[in-house]
């Protein structure tokens, strides 16, 4: 059975439910308080159920069960479908296609080759991502005769790139495509031990690498590598650039790398210094927001400027500018200025330093 997950209507009308089973709605959340809640890809509520990871026969019964569901994700895309009008929904698959899909083999290697990840426990349901990558046309398998009864609407399905859906999907759909996403990309990238070359082996339902050589056995665990993105504010302006990668007119907060034996504070101001040349002194934590493009977490922050003479790396950025906040609260998004996209963390540490509100964390 193919399953939509519950999409929050932001807009536009929803799909067509007949062939489709909805779950129980969770984290149900309307733009009206999108600047209130937690930054875009996190799941309140989402159970990881770490404990669960170890425990072998209680994750081969979960692989088993009925209720279990299966987020598919091919070449680190995820499987969505849209219709005309409508917001793309997410689709998973429950276990008898999945079993289906994923071809021969028991549970336990598919869990050891790392092509099948449990990811935790959303309203008492299992969920696993269950890797694809292997198959040449994903969309074809998908639609044979053997799942025909899935009733997978034969239009309007595809494989995605997540970022390109650009905050679209629900909330929960968001960030359970992005972990099952980043878990299996960090599976692809880690099959050889970085200690001594041999293979390793997926343990503990996905969430760490082991090396097969007897004599190393190092232990390898799913990374997120930190980067800090800053709203830097000498008061009433606010300091943006703009990366030639850019779309047109956009201009955005500066971020970049922490680097080993550095504070995050550190990496702030080094990095603000090293793009635009200002100096900030005080730094503010605002919020954190995953970032699976491919494995990272940005760390949010304001930074007030102590200078205010741009000096731009153009390495780095094609311009950075001051902005007013007057004119910013005015502008529309169009070709000449945009901010980034709604989803972004960049976003939100924009849009509270306009409207003079602090993190979403804090009181
Ligand atoms: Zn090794």
């Amino acid at each position: 059975m193919f399953l939509g997950v519950d999409s929050c209507r932001r807009g536009g009308r929803s799909l067509p439910q007949r062939g489709w089973r909805s779950l129980p709605q969770r984290g149900w959340l309307c733009q009206s308080d999108l600047m209130r809640l937690p930054n875009y890809y996190t799941a309140p509520g989402f159970e990881r159920a770490g404990l669960k990871r170890r425990d072998s026969d209680w994750i081969r019964a979960a692989i088993g069960d009925a209720g279990s569901l299966f987020v598919p994700v091919w070449r680190s895309q995820n499987l969505v479908v849209e219709i005309a009008d409508a917001e793309p929904r997410a689709i998973v698959l429950g276990s008898d296609h999945a079993a289906l899909v994923i071809g021969q083999g028991d549970p336990d290697t598919h869990l050891a080759e790392g092509r099948m990840v449990f990811l935790g426990v959303i309203e008492e349901r299992a969920h696993f991502a269950v890797d694809l990558s292997a198959i040449e046309a994903p969309l074809e398998m998908l639609a044979s005769p053997a799942l025909a009864a899935s009733r997978i609407p034969a239009d309007g399905a595809r494989f995605a790139d997540l970022r390109q859906l650009a905050g679209r999907l629900a909330r929960h759909e968001g960030a359970l495509l992005a972990l099952a996403r980043a878990m299996l990309f960090w599976h692809q990238r880690h099959r050889f031990c970085g200690v001594c070359g041999s293979p390793t082996q997926s343990e503990e339902a996905g969430h760490m690498r082991r090396c097969t050589n007897p004599d190393c056995k190092t232990m390898h665990f799913p990374r997120t590598d930190p980067a800090v993105i800053m709203l830097v504010s000498d008061g009433e302006r606010a300091l943006l650039g703009r990366n030639k990668n850019f779309p047109p007119g956009m201009y955005s907060t500066l971020a970049g790398f922490v680097e080993p034996g550095e504070s995050l504070e550190d990496a702030v101001a080094r990095e603000v210094r090293e793009e635009s040349g200002i100096e900030v002194g005080t730094v503010a934590y605002h919020s954190s927001q995953p970032w699976p493009f491919p494995g990272n977490i940005m760390l949010g922050f304001h930074a007030e400027a102590v200078s205010t003479d741009i000096a731009v790396d153009y390495s780095e950025l094609e311009d950075a500018k001051w902005f007013e906040r007057d004119w910013l609260l005015a502008h529309a998004d169009d070709n000449s200025f945009r901010l980034p996209r709604l989803d972004s963390i960049a976003r939100r540490l924009v849009e509270d330093w306009l409207h003079r509100r602090a993190g979403p964390g804090s009181a």
